[in-house]
């Protein structure tokens, strides 16, 4: 948790989103400075898609590597048209029936649009996001907005604005950063990735928009098995992932973690109600909509806890409304250093 007095001496600004704070927001963003904002999916860190120095911004405090493309946040089709190329029927298709929505296409990148959008690739992920205030914030600055999650890179996704305030808390390098209070994000997971410059399209990151949904429209779809996503870089394992130790477990295996002394474990499950002392139980929805907009916080909350490591229990398996979550969960779990 962040110390408040820390807060007060540096780092961002938390304001409610009213008309006022999101008219301030679009001002910093055409002084080339980054904003933190809601969308259904998790908090954004947005900086101008065709402002260079924006862009370099978002990486540098984010801690990224320059060669993790980031998302550009449009208000339309059209807008998307006019810094991506290849915009086809297909995707017109998507867009009618997915747009607002956690839905991200991947198309040819408008030669306007500087390297650094899309970390130096020919292409760019292009997405219109639903959440009241990123569409207020899109409209006021009246161009795109590019956005990654706005988290410390590696770490886990930020669902609500204190999650972002605790990340940045305390960080000179955040100083002033606005950050637009909302709601928690209602999807709660990252949008899916869907690759257009290839046939058939490609899912490189799955969302809760499955390749069963998508199929409808567009016949056939493909699934990047889930180890392997270096096409999608930011996608690489050991990603959303907490500080403790973090394993991915079935029922037999937690009985047996927690039946071990000297050790005190977080067990975040959706089929038990309760775990003795001093294990701590953080109890999930049990359908996959449900639990998608609860795990970052529930992974953040099992960190705070500060045990000796957490347990998650399988949930899922074989059904496709899971794969999102399932692939989350594997990567929070993966081996530090991968
Ligand atoms: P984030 O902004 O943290 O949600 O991550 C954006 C992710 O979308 C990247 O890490 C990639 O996995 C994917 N992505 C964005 N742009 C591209 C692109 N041009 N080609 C392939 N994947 C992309
Ligand atoms: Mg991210």
């Amino acid at each position: 948790m962040a110390d408040p007095s820390i807060e007060a001496m540096s780092g961002p600004r938390l304001l409610p989103a009213d008309d006022t704070a999101i008219a301030e927001a679009a001002n910093a963003l055409r002084q080339s400075q980054v904003v933190a904002f809601p969308t259904e999916t998790v908090y954004g860190l947005g900086g101008g898609t065709l402002d260079p120095r924006a862009l370099q911004m978002i990486y540098e405090l984010k801690g990224r590597p320059s060669d993790n493309p980031l998302i550009a946040h449009v208000t339309g089709p059209e807008a998307a048209g006019e810094i991506t190329t290849g915009w086809d029927d297909r995707c017109s298709l998507l867009a009618e029936a997915w747009w607002p929505g956690p839905l991200t296409l991947v198309l040819g990148r408008a030669a306007h649009v500087p390297d650094l959008a899309s970390g130096g690739r020919p292409t760019l992920a292009v997405r219109s996001p639903e959440h009241p205030v990123a569409r207020s914030l899109l409209d006021a600055y009246g161009g795109p907005i590019s956005a990654p999650s706005a988290n410390r890179s590696g770490a886990i996704s930020p669902t609500q604005a204190q999650h972002v305030l605790d990340d940045f808390a305390g960080r000179p390098e955040a100083d002033g950063l606005i950050v637009l209070g909302g709601d928690r994000c209602s999807v709660g997971i990252e949008s899916t990735v869907l690759d257009m410059t290839v046939d058939p399209p490609r899912i490189l990151r799955p969302g809760v928009l499955t390749a069963e949904v998508l199929r409808p429209l567009l016949g056939e779809v493909e699934m990047t098995a889930l180890q392997q996503t270096s096409a999608s870089p930011g996608t690489m394992e050991r990603h959303y992932a907490p500080q403790t130790p973090c394993l991915l477990v079935d029922e037999e295996e937690l009985q047996a973690h927690l039946s071990q002394a000297d050790r005190r474990c977080v067990v975040i499950t959706s089929s038990r109600r309760s775990v003795s002392p001093p294990h701590v139980l953080i109890e999930m929805p049990a359908d996959p909509k449900g639990y998608a907009a609860e795990l970052y916080a529930a992974l953040r909350q099992a960190d705070a806890e500060r045990v000796d490591v957490v347990l998650v229990e399988s949930a899922g398996e074989d059904d496709p409304n899971w794969i999102a979550i399932r692939d989350r969960l594997m990567r929070a779990a993966s081996d530090r250093g991968s």
